[in-house]
């Protein structure tokens, strides 16, 4: 069996869900058992200070080979799984696909994704069906593991240094809170965390939440005339006034949105949450700019201090800091076509730890996995893709 293949059915068996509501790093304690494997398991093939830290985090280094003229590069996975399903599966190998629908274990299909008919052939690594795989992200930690085993044999090609790292807590947007950009010692870095073999991404949102706080005048139903301000339609009016059509299920690509994910009130008081996005940070602000124009206009129709706004920034676009070292994604971009896959370089609608990594001075694109379905019972990822990432891997940490 083919090593990142062992690896990844052994690893898709420890259960790493992280939870939002857990304090603490890790957040849940599966994360540490699978990092102490690896940590093992690193040490074990020779990688330098191979290690957990308090925290969950596993860094390991290996030494540059050669002439000493590359530069150190990070390769980077999250142990952690997304708590949308239970983690931790019992995988199922399908050995030559035939390219129709997957009945799994429990009985959940996998159909219609257009996708399907071009892995045909392929060797597929499924879920039991009620769980996810968790490919999002051990293939990631798979192929980086495999890669270490690679670049510490005898007949490795030359390289730079290489610093491996795999990060807890990442699905619950703390992956790159505690990690040790200083001591991790690399130029720059890749996430390997994406989906579809050639996947190059270096573009995310610009991101802010807004709280809408809404006070009414509640007054006995009875003898309102004149006198209720029902903060429950105030807030409504102000969910009405925003652009319908720049809402998540009405946007794609390059589209940002408004999303309002969550709601309370009573006639005396509402609240509305939203959280804005957008790639262009110059369009991020004329959103929350939007934001406090309808806050005032309320102002002006029911009184000063009816409606007031919380706008706090997330994250934001590791593009402005990626751009300044196109080197980075070119390396990425040669490596891909050297193994014979096209890249696909398309903007993330979301966030990384990469762009929270970039900003802090460690530049750091993601690269695919070879996955598909992520946060699903219907995930999976064909053994090739993830044999074919590991080899671009080493292409990219020798060229
Ligand atoms: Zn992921």
């Amino acid at each position: 069996m083919s090593s990142v293949k062992e690896r990844f059915l052994r690893y898709v068996q420890v259960e790493t869900t992280s939870c939002e509501a857990n304090e603490g790093c890790p957040s849940t304690p599966g994360q540490k058992v699978l990092g102490e494997m690896l940590a093992r398991e690193l040490r074990e093939m020779g990688v330098s200070g191979a290690r957990m830290d308090e925290h969950g985090y596993v860094y390991g280094t290996i030494p540059a080979k050669g002439d000493g003229k590359r530069p150190a590069i990070g390769l980077i996975a999250h142990m952690d799984t997304s708590d949308a399903v239970p983690g931790a599966t019992v995988p199922q190998v399908i050995p030559d696909y035939d390219g129709k629908a997957i009945r799994l274990k429990s009985g959940t299909v996998i159909d219609g994704f257009p996708f399907l008919p071009s892995l045909k052939g392929k060797e597929l690594i499924v879920a039991s069906g009620d769980s996810v795989l968790g490919a999002d992200d051990k293939a990631g930690v798979a192929e980086i593991m495999t890669l270490c085993e690679r670049m510490l044999s005898p007949d490795a090609p030359d390289h730079g240094k290489i610093c491996v790292a795999f990060t807890p807590d990442e699905e619950i947007g703390r992956g790159a809170d505690l990690f040790d950009v200083e001591g991790f010692g690399a130029d720059f870095a890749y996430t390997v965390d994406g989906g579809a073999l050639g996947e190059l991404e270096y573009e995310c949102f610009n991101a802010a939440s807004c709280r809408v706080i809404v006070k009414g005048i509640s007054i006995h139903p009875g003898n309102a005339k004149n006198q209720m301000v029902n903060a429950c339609l105030v807030a409504m009016e102000f969910a009405g006034m925003l652009p319908p059509w720049e809402r998540p299920e009405h946007t794609e690509k390059y589209e940002g949105f408004y999303h309002l994910n969550g709601m309370s009130g009573t006639e005396e008081g509402a609240e509305l949450r939203y959280i804005l996005r957008d790639h262009d940070l110059a369009k991020l602000e004329e959103k929350k700019a939007t934001m406090t124009a309808v806050c005032e206009l309320l102002n002006r129709r029911y009184g000063e201090g009816t409606v007031s706004l919380e706008i706090r920034d997330s994250y934001r676009n590791m593009k402005e800091i990626v751009e300044q070292y196109p080197d980075i994604l070119e390396r990425a971009k040669q490596a891909f076509l050297g193994n014979g896959v096209q890249p696909i370089i398309k903007p993330i609608r979301g966030g990384t730890d990469g762009a929270q990594l970039s900003f802090r001075g460690l530049p750091c694109p993601n690269l695919s996995t070879g996955g598909y379905n992520f946060h699903g019972k219907k995930e999976l990822i064909p053994v090739e893709a993830m044999e074919k990432m590991t080899e671009v891997l080493v292409s990219i940490v020798s060229a």
